[in-house]
C-alpha cells in the first residue's frame, strides 16, 4: 500500500469537523486536526471565527498563508479561509488606521 493509499484510507475512516477537508498534499494538517488542533498545529480558537476573517491571513500568489506562522512554498503552509481560527485570531475590522 502506497503512502497516498494509506492517507486516503485513514482520511476516509476519520470524522472531520465541517470546516476542514483533508488534502493528501498536506497530511500534517490532517494529522493536526485529528489530534484536536488547528491545521497549522496550534490550539483551536473561538469557534465562531475563521481564518478568512483574520487580519493575519495574506495572499502569496494564488495561495492563502498565515503571516503568524512560517510560510513555505509548499501546500503544508497553505491556509483555507473556512478553517476555524486559532487563538492568534485578530479580526480584520479591528485593524488600527
Ligand atoms: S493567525 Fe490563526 S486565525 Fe489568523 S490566519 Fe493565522 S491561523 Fe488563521
Amino acid at each position: 500500500m502506497s503512502q497516498r493509499d494509506l492517507f486516503d484510507h485513514q482520511a476516509a475512516a476519520q470524522e472531520w469537523p465541517e470546516w476542514f477537508r483533508p488534502s493528501k498534499h498536506a497530511p500534517t494538517q490532517a494529522r493536526n486536526v485529528a489530534r484536536g488542533l488547528h491545521p497549522l498545529g496550534t490550539a483551536l480558537g473561538d469557534a465562531s471565527s475563521t481564518c478568512g476573517g483574520c487580519l493575519h491571513l495574506v495572499k502569496r500568489g494564488k495561495f492563502l498563508k498565515c503571516a503568524r506562522t512560517k510560510m513555505s512554498r509548499c501546500s503544508a503552509s497553505d491556509v483555507r479561509a473556512k478553517w476555524r481560527a486559532c487563538p492568534q485570531f485578530l479580526a480584520k475590522a479591528s485593524r488600527q488606521v
